[in-house]
């Protein structure tokens, strides 16, 4: 194995395992001694439980050395966002209003890693309830890029890449309502994948905009990607939205050439306000795949591109300001001491516990959902959404895939745009149509700038077409193993 056993994958890890040159002991040990070496300065956790992670670690070598072992991700440390659910662990969505809560219940996705021997390690820093793109809305501490510290991870799944990219997991899950897995994914230099909405169950993950969200898994290849999406994607009865129908065997379709293979580019997601680095570092990607014998060709997407943002932050701000009500003084919170009676108490409490980005967010949903601005605003973003589904939909009449940047820039100071939200907002530009479409994406990494700040590449597929677009992306790296680069960060 080339890597060190906190940078490996977990493929890599798995073989090693199964051949018995190093146990899920020694694997959990690594990641929790790199996560002491690093994490004051990478900030990617917001807890880590070391006994508790090194006590699944031998029960899996246990089930090894007696022949039980349950699959590929068996003794291998996977984290997860503080968004998704675990028995007895704290689940704090990084919000000062859940400070003191512990999950009373594991996620479905949770459940199924548990069932497939993964050793659960840590808790990973986001931004509040997932709003934002940068980490720095966290109510307790700002992550850092690993490539750079002085940079932003990316976010909301901030913590779950730059624990990926620093080597203080193996493996991560992420929840993407605009991009919150891909963008994160391309400023820290990993594989992201957000599935097509229905094909992960959300039972457990706290909802932001539940026809948005959707979780998905974050790792250093596609193989792991696919090894993790296996394990968490599928049919759940405890999510009404959850598809039902058989999981294909996404690391079987690794071993063969992708069956599709018509790329698009969509000549509004190479437009103004894309920086230069990242354009080359794409259209470099394009250049390897029509090298590889595969078609690539402009295509057109004009809604997708001009009216995703405004259509998804009425969309999402609306689902949001009803979801977080929740969030009352009375169930799971913390409380604001001394109100007068109930209704202080709920005022008192949002008001005090809940960040800036948050109380924005529940002001614009509560604003587009009033009535009198209903139809000029919710119904008329709804009638948009249709228009830019069926958009798609036309597109992949002509091809197979789409090629896009992930971003328009690669990860950009801290603190440089937390005071100026629709320049935070921009950074989703290519990412939130997918969302609104319910698509599956994943982003990969394609390079770096001059100054070494890994760039990231998006491929986008019809739903459910998953099987393909890790094929396709499995591809591109197998040529160009951008994946095998780590940060400096001793
Ligand atoms: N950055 C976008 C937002 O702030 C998307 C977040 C997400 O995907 N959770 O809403």
């Amino acid at each position: 194995m080339a890597d060190e056993l906190h940078n490996a994958t977990a493929s890599d890890l798995a073989s090693e395992l199964a051949a018995g040159r190093v146990s899920s002991e020694e694997v959990t040990r690594a990641v929790i001694a790199r996560a002491e070496a690093v994490d004051e300065r990478v900030g990617a956790f917001l807890h880590r439980d070391a006994e508790n992670a090194v006590a699944q670690a031998r029960a899996s070598d246990l089930r090894r050395r007696n022949g039980e072992t349950r699959g590929p991700l068996d003794g291998i440390p996977v984290s997860l966002k503080d968004a998704i659910a675990t028995l007895d662990q704290p689940m704090r969505c990084a919000s000062r209003i859940l400070e003191n809560f512990v999950s009373p219940y594991d996620a479905t996705v949770t459940r199924r890693l548990k069932d497939a021997g993964a050793v659960l390690w840590g808790r990973l820093n986001m931004d509040e309830f997932a709003m934002g793109s940068s980490t720095e809305n966290s109510g307790y501490r700002a992550t850092a890029n690993p490539w750079d510290l002085e940079r932003v991870p990316g976010g909301s799944s901030g913590g779950s890449a730059a624990a990926v990219a620093a080597g203080e997991t193996i493996l991560s899950l992420g929840s993407d309502t605009g991009g919150s897995i891909r963008q994160p994914a391309a400023f820290c230099g990993i594989v992201g994948l957000k599935p097509t909405y229905g094909l992960v169950s959300r039972y457990g993950l706290a909802a932001f905009a539940s026809s948005l969200d959707q979780i998905g898994p974050m790792a250093r290849s596609v193989e792991d990607t696919a090894v993790l999406l296996q394990v968490i994607a599928g049919h759940d009865r405890y999510d009404s939205t959850s598809w039902n129908a058989e999981v294909p065997d996404y690391v079987r379709a690794l071993e063969e050439e992708p069956r599709r293979r018509r790329i698009g580019l969509p000549r509004e997601f190479f437009g103004k306000g894309l920086d230069g680095a990242v354009r080359t570092r794409v259209e470099a990607v394009a250049e390897a795949y029509r090298e590889n014998g595969f078609e690539v060709r402009e295509v057109s997407l004009p809604h997708a591109a001009e009216l995703a943002l405004p259509v998804y932050y009425i969309i999402a701000t609306a689902e949001a300001s009803s979801n977080l009500a929740r969030y009352d003084g009375i169930r799971y919170t913390r409380r604001s001491e001394g109100a007068r009676d109930g209704i202080d108490l709920y005022f008192k409490t949002r008001g005090e516990f809940f960040g800036a980005e948050v109380k924005r967010r529940i002001i614009l949903g509560t604003y587009v959902l009033s009535s009198g601005y209903y139809d000029a605003y919710y119904k008329r973003a709804q009638q948009v959404r249709t228009v830019i589904r069926r958009e798609f939909e036309r597109v992949f009449e002509e091809v197979d895939l789409l090629l896009t940047p992930t971003t328009p820039t690669p990860a950009f100071p801290r603190g440089d745009r937390i005071e100026d939200p629709l320049s935070m907002y921009l950074n989703d530009i290519y990412t939130l149509s997918v969302n609104l479409a319910g698509l599956p994406a994943i982003s990969v990494p394609c390079g770096h700038t001059e100054t070494g700040l890994p760039v990231g590449a998006q491929l986008i597929g019809p739903s459910f077409a998953e099987a393909n677009l890790l094929a396709a992306a499995h591809v591109y790296l197998r040529d160009h193993p951008h994946h095998h680069e780590r940060p400096p960060l001793a």
